[in-house]
């Protein structure tokens, strides 16, 4: 057997991925134009990420929070400011170009799961890697593994409205994981769901976090899931007023072990 020293398909090694943050804002504005209004969303909003950071976002309704995770995602883009994405500067790529990265470096989870109806869960979960152009094969292989991670094995052929909320989530979070990316962005990932099904989903971005370093980014207005996490970005008026460690980090794993099991409703055959 060769063995290859230098394999660019192979992500970068650690040293590598630990000189550039993941995500640096320089004095990023957005502001929104309606007609001759306009609506300062960001006013001027600096910050760094390092690789394998799991940050929390936190702040009052209309603070900014969401338009700064859809810049971070390349869903939109800064009226003012830089943003670098792993050091490439997002302003100065093409529409195209931005779709590739997004698809490549980004997975996001939104409140609302926003999966496919009348698609299978593992369908959904293939859905970016034929965006991607993997092979069938190959797409079936990660979709599985990646249905795996969240314990969804046994689920793969339900349509979303045979799965419970948890579980739509956490097809959401295996859809997010295939294109194995840098940074998984959730907003509001626990909002639409119930306390223990919650702190399950923070056990799994812990997990993915711890294992595979991956940069994790979430708002939340729950101040109890975001000490889950081990930074927290406090917004107000659409700047970042708070930056700070989590002290007493909480352990989802931990936590499960004192929750009660609450029966699901909308799910006859929910095991855990
Ligand atoms: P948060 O997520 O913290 O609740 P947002 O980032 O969604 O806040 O919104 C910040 C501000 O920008 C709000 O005043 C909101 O109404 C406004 N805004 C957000 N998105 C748009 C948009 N697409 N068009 C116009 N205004 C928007
Ligand atoms: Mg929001």
């Amino acid at each position: 057997m060769i063995e290859s020293t230098v394999d660019t398909t192979q992500p970068k090694s650690p040293s590598e991925l630990l000189k550039d943050p993941v995500i640096r804002l320089d004095h990023v504005h957005k502001t929104y134009y309606m007609g001759d209004f306009g609506v300062h969303a960001l006013r001027g909003v600096s910050v760094d990420v390092e690789h394998a950071e799991f940050v929390a976002i936190m702040g009052p309704s209309g603070s900014g929070k969401s338009t700064m995770m859809n810049i971070i995602g390349c869903l939109d883009s800064a009226s003012k400011g830089t943003y670098l994405l792993d050091g490439l500067d997002v302003s100065t790529t093409s529409r195209a170009e931005l779709a590739d990265i997004r698809n490549q470096k980004v997975g996001f989870v939104f409140q609302s799961f926003n999966l496919v109806s009348r698609t299978s869960a593992i369908e959904n979960v293939e859905l970016p890697m034929i965006y991607a152009g993997v092979g069938s094969k190959e797409r079936r292989r990660r979709a599985e593994e990646a249905l795996e991670v969240v314990h969804l094995s046994d689920k793969m052929k339900n349509l979303p409205n045979q799965l419970s909320g948890g579980q739509q989530q956490r097809v959401a979070i295996a859809r997010a994981l295939v294109n194995n990316p840098a940074i998984i962005l959730a907003d509001e990932p626990t909002g639409a769901l119930d306390s223990r099904t919650s702190v399950e989903l923070m056990s799994v971005f812990q997990k993915l976090n711890e294992e595979r370093n991956m940069t994790i980014i979430i708002v939340t207005h729950e101040p109890d899931i975001a000490e889950y996490s081990k930074r927290v970005l406090l917004f107000g008026d659409g700047k970042i007023r708070k930056d700070y460690p989590v002290e007493s980090r909480r352990r989802a794993e931990e936590t499960l072990k004192n929750m009660p099991i609450i029966d699901d409703d909308d799910e006859e055959d929910d095991e855990e």
